[in-house]
């Protein structure tokens, strides 16, 4: 998008704007009222041609005017309007301007012939004249008209085709603009800062030198020091890089450039470059400054690899001229450039080399602590009541990134405003967090008693498997409410923080993920379709233990990760192949028996979830404890250790009073 204060600064013809649609749209209203006010002020009545000769021999009739040939308006004597003769003439509102009757004349010699024996036969004396009338505006609709239109659909299609989602940008003369967002003092200014960007604290020192060479360049280039051109922020999507870079601008005061790697693509050759050049004519007009270029591997992915050949022309152009820029600038100047991707291994390696993208800050998903510093920053913009604890909600979202959060906790104050509620409070937080993992609830899905049956031993399956096994993580949930696309129901873990696991683990993942299936083979002895996503899942892990992180004897501690695996191209043998595969199938079938055996011993544990499933769609931990008593392993965490505390205080104050 090309915003107003570019334009007057390149200082290009002036082009057409949505104030020219104004103009179009003037001149049409103006002329469909000018329509309108004619037609409703010509009230002529229509009269027959026997009914104009009675009144042409009452002698009423003081002249005729026979308009184009067509039709013959007639107009009264001052006395037969008078005498009250004619009541359907409302008296005096006639001028001589407008006819009385009116009626079409058919052919035109026919009607002087008609008027000819009238004025014999009965020997009255009609005055008849001829006359001739255009309606000015005739023209103009029948040429201006279609001329309006005709541009009016022209510079729609102009639009559309350059893409541009709205103002002058998206036009045909724009189309080699940079579209990048500016945000400085005159426009959207930028007022993030450090203080909003929650967590990511080695990444902001990273960049706080990027900050203070800003702010004060001359303390770096006096003593001969180089500040790097570029710096990548490497990251998951929704991770905060759009916000760090954001921050680093804010924090510096200077202007800052937002555009997308995609923004660049377009279908016409060399538009992409030309993009580029112009990006970088407008950020050095503005040094110092920041640009931030989002989604970089949209042009920055690796020249000449697997593409076919010719293919991808317009994007390495694009690239290289992004490259002749970069080389293009020295630091001093103050333009700093900021990328983010979450795919660095496919970039270019021409980007990555010292003086262009020479410095790298990965931004992680952020952890529990990281997490809580992000749930702070968010509760702040909405209203809590008194029981809202960032820790808490911490603990709930394990795996959630900065994006999700904010998402979660806007979900939660909409859902708070449809309840009418003064303040947020735990329960909206629930429900946001439930539709943010599991997708819309679908209420009105259509589920047979029998499907729901076997729905409701499935994910009681996956429950009391993960309950009575030692290194499953801990039950947040269990629900049978069908939600999205597909998902039937859904049991939620909360994982533990750990950044390495133990086979032990993963195999109690494996067997608590056949558990679904498992509790179907045992109560119905039949299978269904609806462990698919399981299985899937378990196929994976299955595969990554064995092949990736070397857990398994007979293949040994080997690692296939990330090489080239396609059909001819293996990294390994063919009887390590099939050694694999075996291997595969009994670790799956092994967890799949080792499922279906814990399910039989607790086999009444499992009837009470389902039947508590069917009868309430959704149990919390809590619930399944008090229906199948504690879990037998696992230390509290710090959501319970915390509202024991709250119980223990409480039965303090008790005794006391
Ligand atoms: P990315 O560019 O990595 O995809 P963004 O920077 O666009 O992610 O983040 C999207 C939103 O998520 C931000 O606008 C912000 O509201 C929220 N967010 C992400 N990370 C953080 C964080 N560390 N602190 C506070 N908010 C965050
Ligand atoms: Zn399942």
């Amino acid at each position: 998008m090309e915003n107003e204060n570019n334009k007057k600064e390149n200082g290009g013809p002036k082009k057409l704007n949505f104030n020219s649609y104004w103009i179009y749209g003037i001149i049409i209203l103006v002329l469909i009222a000018i329509q309108m006010i004619t037609a409703m002020s010509i009230q002529t009545k229509d009269i027959s041609q026997s009914q104009f000769e009675k009144i042409a021999i009452a002698g009423d009739v003081k002249k005729v005017v026979v308009v184009n040939k067509s039709i013959a308006n007639i107009y009264l004597t001052e006395d037969a309007v008078d005498s009250g003769r004619y009541p359907d003439i409302a008296e005096g509102k006639f001028s001589e301007l407008h006819p009385h009757y009116k009626y079409e004349i058919g052919e035109i010699s026919y009607f002087y012939d008609r008027v000819q024996s009238l004025k014999d036969k009965n020997n009255v004396n009609l005055d008849i004249r001829a006359d001739t009338q255009t309606n000015w505006y005739a023209p103009l609709i029948g040429w201006i008209l279609p001329f309006v239109l005709l541009i009016g659909l022209w510079l729609f299609i102009m639009k559309r085709m350059s893409g541009g989602g709205g103002g002058p940008g998206g036009q045909i003369f724009n189309i080699g603009k940079s579209k990048a967002t500016l945000f400085d003092n005159t426009n959207a200014k930028v007022n993030v800062t450090f203080a909003d960007v929650a967590g990511l604290d080695e990444a902001k020192e990273e960049v706080m030198e990027v900050v203070d060479f800003l702010k004060n360049p001359k303390k770096y280039t006096s003593l001969g020091g180089k500040i790097p051109k570029g710096v990548l922020l490497v990251g998951l999507p929704g991770t905060g890089k759009t916000l760090l870079a954001k921050a680093v601008a804010g924090e510096a005061a200077v202007p800052f450039f937002s555009i997308s790697g995609s923004d660049f693509v377009e279908m016409f050759v060399g538009v992409g470059a030309s993009r580029v050049r112009d990006l970088f004519k407008q950020a050095r007009e503005k040094a110092p400054c920041i640009v931030f270029i989002d989604e970089i591997d949209a042009i920055g992915r690796a020249r000449g690899k697997g593409a076919v050949q010719g293919g991808n022309d317009e994007r390495e152009n694009t690239l290289n001229q992004l490259l002749v820029e970069m080389d293009g600038f020295s630091t001093d100047k103050g333009v700093i450039l900021m990328a983010a991707t979450n795919r660095p291994d496919i970039l270019d390696g021409a980007l990555l080399r010292p003086g262009r993208f020479d410095r790298q800050i990965g931004i992680d998903r952020p952890d529990l602590q990281g997490r809580e510093a992000i749930f702070k920053v968010h509760l702040k913009n909405i209203k809590t009541g008194p029981d809202m604890e960032a820790d808490t909600l911490a603990e709930m979202t394990p795996g959630f990134a900065g994006a999700e959060i904010a998402n979660v906790c806007n979900e939660a104050a909409l859902i708070a405003a449809r309840r009418n509620k003064k303040a947020v409070d735990m329960d909206d937080f629930n429900y946001a967090l439930d539709r943010v993992i599991g997708g819309l609830e679908k209420k009105n899905k259509l589920i047979s008693p029998s499907e729901k049956k076997i729905i409701a031993y499935h994910e009681a399956g996956h429950a009391i498997c993960g309950w009575f096994l030692e290194h499953a993580s801990p039950l947040v949930k269990v629900t049978i409410v069908p939600r999205g696309v597909g998902t039937l129901g859904y049991a939620q873990y909360l994982p533990k923080e750990e950044y390495i696991t133990r086979t032990e683990a993963l195999l109690d993942r494996m067997c608590m993920t056949m558990g679904g299936r498992a509790a179907e083979r045992i109560v119905f002895d039949k299978i269904s379709t609806g462990a698919q996503s399981d299985l899937d899942q378990v196929t994976k892990m299955a595969y990554s233990m064995i092949a990736v992180y070397g857990m398994n004897e007979k293949v040994g501690n080997v690692s296939f990760h990330g090489m080239s695996q396609d059909q001819f191209n293996k990294p390994y043998s063919d009887d390590t192949a099939t050694i694999i595969d075996q291997e595969v199938r009994l670790m799956i079938d092994n967890e799949y028996l080792r499922a279906q055996k814990l399910l039989s011993e607790k086999r009444e544990e499992l009837n009470a979830l389902a039947n508590a499933l069917l009868e309430n769609e959704v149990l919390l931990k809590s619930d399944v404890e008090r229906l199948i008593g504690k879990r037998p392993y696992g230390e509290p965490s710090r959501m319970e250790l915390k509202a024991q505390a709250k119980v223990n205080a409480e039965a303090e104050n008790n005794k006391e009073s």
